[in-house]
């Protein structure tokens, strides 16, 4: 014989009225956090039959208990979860999904910032005399990079490490940048944590002036014209790039 025993925290948020089935699918749905959990595995967890399921759910839905969330995690199948539960990075996709949508205009924003800072960084290195100084000059961990995407508050929310790494990564599939491993500066003696860090590759084609100019990869471009707040007259990555 089958025994469900009932939580009180999940008697308190159900209702006195509520059936044993509806209170059991909505404690496995508050086990299964903000992950949620697929009509599918409810079944299995439950052991109901699906169409008593999915009305509970839609039961709950209604009394605003739980909510459905599309999982890019799970092949765009919905998942269930607490109402008032802010869904993982693994359902929503992390910071480059708006609902479904992949952003790839802000990857492409974020992924130009993040070579234009590794091109400044390899500017200052070439300055320099000696090759290794040039070499570990030139390189930059994700650490600092994300730093730097956050300073930029191109991103409304708080831009990861592992965000940034994902953006580094498709630049070095487009050839554009190397990675190297090292023990970075923020470890210490007793944590040696081997750090990402990145570099512009070496262009086998020298670039142009032309494909230089900041303006192309400029998060603010729309913005910016002669006699605006934002002007051509007054920006420092202009500027640094007419004095080359
Ligand atoms: S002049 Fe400066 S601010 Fe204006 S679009 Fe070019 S880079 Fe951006």
């Amino acid at each position: 014989m089958l025994v469900y025993v009932l939580k009180n925290q999940t008697a308190a948020k159900i209702g006195q009225g509520a059936g044993i089935e509806e209170k059991v699918i909505l404690e496995a749905i508050e086990r299964a956090g903000n992950n949620g959990i697929t009509p599918k595995d409810l079944k299995f967890k439950c052991n109901l039959p699906q169409p008593q399921i999915t009305k509970i759910l839609k039961s709950l839905e209604t009394k605003q208990l739980i909510k459905s969330v599309m999982s890019m995690s799970s092949s765009k199948k919905k998942v269930y979860m607490l109402f008032g539960l802010e869904p993982s990075h693994a359902v929503t996709g992390g910071v480059f999904y708006s609902g479904q949508e992949f952003e790839s205009e802000f990857v492409d924003v974020l992924g130009d910032q993040c070579y234009r800072y590794l091109m400044e960084a390899k500017g200052a290195a070439d300055n320099l005399p000696d090759p290794i100084s040039r070499k570990s000059a030139s390189l930059k961990s994700s650490k600092d990079i994300c730093n730097y995407l956050n300073g930029l508050q191109i991103s409304k929310v708080k831009l990861s490490v592992q965000d940034t790494e994902k953006i580094l990564e498709s630049l070095i599939y487009d050839g554009k940048l190397e990675k190297s491993k090292a023990v970075g500066s923020s470890s210490t003696s007793k944590d040696k944590v081997p750090e990402n860090f990145y570099k512009v590759t070496k262009s086998v084609i020298s670039s142009t002036g032309l494909m230089r100019m900041p303006c192309g990869v400029c998060p603010v471009f729309n913005d910016c014209g002669p006699g605006k707040e934002i002007s051509p007259s007054t920006c420092i990555y202009m500027k640094e790039w007419l004095e080359l």
